[in-house]
């Protein structure tokens, strides 16, 4: 990727997108938050900054897709709230260990970040059962 990917707010989470899972962390009261936005959800601060997570979570919720919405997504496979050991929950795509989609875990599994290659963006932040 040449040019910036996102908006202001999100470029430096897709500029990492591979390499290390971003969060913001407010500079103010310390709480991390995802999605990335311009201030700060506990405290309104705008000071916020980006910092390194460690990609691991837990299972807080899934559902099993089983209709194709997306031609790159065949069905079954598992849509997850996480939530991260920073406290943020995402919601991602759960994948195997071979990295498919697939119908991969239950509530409270313990998660790893894995990054899914995409041809027209950066990595996509999907999540695959601890080893
Ligand atoms: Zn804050």
């Amino acid at each position: 990727m040449t040019e910036a990917y996102g908006d202001a707010v999100t470029a430096p989470f897709w500029a990492a997108a591979g390499q290390e899972l971003l969060l913001q962390r407010c500079d103010s009261c310390g709480a991390h938050q995802f999605y990335p936005r311009p201030f700060c959800l506990a405290c309104d601060h705008d000071g916020l900054s980006w910092t390194p997570a460690s990609g691991t979570g837990v299972i807080y919720s899934r559902t099993e897709v089983r209709v194709k919405v997306r031609p790159e997504l065949v069905p079954p496979y598992t849509v997850a709230v996480v939530a991260l050991a920073e406290g943020p929950r995402m919601t991602t795509l759960v994948v195997g260990d071979d990295g498919e989609p697939g119908p991969t875990c239950e509530i409270g599994d313990a998660v790893e970040v894995a990054w899914m290659p995409r041809t027209d963006a950066p990595p996509l932040p999907v999540f695959r059962r601890s080893a």
